[in-house]
């Protein structure tokens, strides 16, 4: 089945602003919300719908691809997209907050029961080197992540005796109906804040700065998201923190260019170095290696290095360093050069003979891919 534009689920137009975004994703996911709809899969679906749709437009760069490539700006997984669609424990664990309301509005759990209130999530976007990405690194940063202030209590429901859950009895057509939902005054957790410290939000948190280390694995890929658990938002009373998302950002190296595992670097020979041989310094992302230039190289000649491009990330195998050979035309020449130039301009040792071994630019791509 084709996916439904991300717009037209929300009910929105292309050129929303962020607010109507937001509102439009709330309203959805109150319609939708499983509590208001047990067992009803068709609601649950369009549930996920509505929240897959605002994961993407809800984040400045994802949105940005969207409206630029559509659907297909994720499709094969690449950068972070939203691959095989979320569960019900990332909707609330990434969009509680927009249910807000009443209690700690932490995030609503699946339903049934008292729930473990969720932090929310924290997102923070790391820049890394290519030479950090071929290497793996471990990265401390600084999070700003909402705790449980020190001094703040909590004391069971008083409206739900602790069970997170009232009954109500309704009169419909259908006859008396007996109905579950979540306790509106703790939020379902069971809890509400007996004593708290001045300092601290309604839910008895407040902001602390604390260094979080990231151990990044070789071979990541820009736009890819890594969650570290437990570093989100804490979640007030015996609710569990939110995860940190870690977003990958790859620099642009100065000589490097990345294409998946292997990386290409073009390599500038002069005239009399082509036709002499030379051997050359060049920049790897494990430190400068000397590779050897033979005498008579074309140009559009590529050397591969087999193994100095970059891990793969599921652990199997490295990629190839590509140097693409240019042989340097001098644009200008002195008197002089220009008569040795002309002396060698009739002498038929220079007209090109191009060998099976000197292959076409097209065919020596056509082998790189083979
Ligand atoms: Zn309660």
């Amino acid at each position: 089945m084709a996916k439904r534009d991300f717009y037209e689920i929300l009910g929105l137009n292309k050129g929303a602003t962020a607010a109507e975004i937001k509102k439009a994703y709330r309203k959805k996911a109150i319609e939708f919300h499983p509590d208001k709809n047990p067992d009803d899969k068709e609601a649950e679906a369009k549930f996920k719908e509505a929240a897959e749709a605002y994961e993407i437009l809800s984040d400045e760069n994802k949105k940005a691809r969207y409206d630029q490539y559509g659907h297909q700006a994720f499709e094969n997984g690449g950068g972070g997209g939203y691959g095989g669609g979320m569960n019900m424990d990332d909707i609330f664990s990434q969009f509680g907050d927009i249910f807000g309301g009443g209690g700690f509005g932490g995030g609503f759990g699946g339903g049934g029961g008292q729930r473990r209130m969720k932090g929310s999530n924290l997102r923070i976007r790391v820049k890394l080197t290519l030479e950090e990405i071929a290497n793996g690194v471990e990265k401390k940063v600084k999070v700003k992540r909402k705790v449980q202030a020190p001094g703040t209590t909590y004391k069971t429901c008083s409206t739900c005796q602790g069970s997170g859950q009232v009954t109500r009895i309704a009169n419909t057509i259908l006859g008396r109906m007996q109905t579950s939902a979540p306790c509106n005054a703790c939020g379902g957790a069971g809890q509400t804040i007996d004593k708290k410290p001045s300092d601290a939000d309604a839910q008895g948190l407040k902001v602390a700065e604390e260094t979080v280390s990231i151990k990044i694995p070789a071979g990541v890929v820009d736009g890819m998201q890594l969650k570290v658990s437990g570093k989100g938002n804490e979640a007030p009373g015996n609710g569990v923190s939110g995860d940190l998302i870690v977003v990958i950002e790859e620099e642009e190296h100065e000589k490097l260019q990345r294409e998946g595992d292997n990386l290409h670097y073009d390599l500038y020979v002069s005239f009399p170095d082509a036709v002499l041989g030379t051997s050359k310094e060049i920049d790897t992302v494990t430190g400068k290696v000397r590779i050897k230039v033979e005498a008579g190289v074309q140009s559009g000649k590529i050397l591969r290095l087999r193994g100095k491009g970059i891990p793969s990330i599921n652990g199997y195998g490295k990629g190839d360093l590509l140097v693409h050979v240019n042989v340097w035309t001098p644009k200008t020449l002195n008197k002089q050069q220009k008569d040795f130039f002309e002396t060698m301009k009739d002498d038929e040792h220079f007209d090109p003979k191009p060998e099976s071994s000197d292959k076409s630019f097209f065919e020596k791509v056509k082998d790189m891919f083979s």
